[in-house]
């Protein structure tokens, strides 16, 4: 019998998301999944595991809110900001019927969270300045309910300006939700979008512990809107989705000192990824762009070989699909110094 029939034809259709660890690669610099290089202590008490989980643990829920400056009621905890997205697409969007719209060059999971949903994607392009292109947006919303935007972008690291997301919101009032991944944030909090909460029922952010606070392998995301969109999503959450050592992992992340040190370690990334800039930029036919995330989009004369050589010598990257860009995650200081003089002398 021909199982592969038997498969869902959008299954059968569905290119998988390229995550940096299917890629694989071998070597000692990793700088492909825009991961933290801090790998911090944490304690887990063991017990309690004969016991199902709390589906949101209020002192994980609670933790949350304080740091985004918001109510509990505003805030869902997920596996990682990856299931905020399927979440939001199952409970908004009719199969078959409704569409999500993104606008690359952008985060892949949007594509293929809706495409495994059976969703139908529009996508309009980000402008040659990689802002949102309002107008063509407009013309597209038909059918949409979702409309995601990266803020900071990732791969171009660059920041939505804060005009047009509210022009958008406008557009979309009674209409659409607007999704803000805000998965880099944390870099950039001044630039966060939480404060139109009070203003736009048709906002949600995604938020997660992935990337700032250095714990990629916890898988704890976070989605914050108004109860009514927070509640809808309550509805189609499995029963379990939070395990016991996550919520006791992720309550000490976000505890008074967990949140000085995960301060502490975004300047100490920052000044790295401004060493990586300034470092890159003396380079004859090098281009970076201006990056608010842990990770910057640099153009190179020859991409493909230069991404090759790196490579070859255990210094793992992450190949963009925008021509001839590499997209480097901020590591620690002797990660960059390895790197930034590996492509040096490929270059010289
Ligand atoms: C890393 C990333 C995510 C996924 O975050 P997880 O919490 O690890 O699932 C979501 N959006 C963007 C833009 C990301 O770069």
């Amino acid at each position: 019998m021909n199982i592969e029939a038997l498969a869902r034809e959008n299954v059968r259709q569905l290119t998988p998301y390229l995550s940096a660890r299917r890629l694989g690669g071998s070597g000692d610099v990793w700088l492909n999944a825009n991961e933290s290089p801090f790998d911090n202590d944490y304690t887990v008490s063991g017990n309690r595991l004969n016991r199902y989980s709390t589906c949101q643990p209020q002192a994980l829920i609670d933790a949350y809110a304080s740091y985004a400056g918001l109510q509990s009621e505003q805030v869902l905890t997920s596996r990682g900001a990856d299931e905020g997205i399927e979440l939001l697409i199952r409970t908004f969007c009719e199969p078959g019927q409704d569409s999500i719209l993104f606008c690359p060059p952008t985060y892949g999971m949007y594509g293929v969270s809706a495409e495994t949903c059976g969703v139908n994607r529009k996508i309009v392009p980000l402008r040659d300045d990689w802002q949102l292109d309002l107008p063509a947006i407009e013309q597209s919303l038909d059918t949409v309910k979702l409309v995601f935007v990266c803020n900071p972008n990732n791969p171009t690291g660059n920041l939505i300006e804060r005009r047009d997301i509210e022009r958008l919101l406008e557009m979309t009032k009674d209409k659409a939700i607007v999704v803000l991944d805000e998965a880099y944030i944390d870099f950039h909090l001044e630039a966060t979008s939480t404060d139109l909460l009070a203003r736009y029922p048709n906002l949600a952010i995604l938020r997660t512990l992935s990337k700032a606070f250095a714990l990629a392998g916890l898988r704890c995301g976070f989605t914050l809107a108004n109860p009514t969109i927070i509640d809808l999503m309550l509805k189609v959450i499995p029963p379990y989705p939070v395990p016991v050592p996550v919520e006791e992992i992720a309550c000490q992340a976000l505890s008074a000192a967990g949140l000085a040190r995960m301060k502490f370690q975004t300047l100490d990334l920052s000044a790295n990824r401004a060493y990586l800039q300034a470092g890159l930029s003396m380079l004859p036919g090098v281009e970076v762009f201006d990056g608010y995330g842990n990770f910057l989009l640099t153009r190179f004369p020859d991409a493909d070989a230069l991404f090759s050589a790196l490579w070859d010598n255990g210094i793992i990257l992450r190949r963009s699909p925008i021509e001839n860009c590499i997209r480097l995650s901020v590591g620690n200081r002797e990660e960059c110094e390895k790197t930034l003089a590996f492509i040096r002398q490929q270059l010289a």
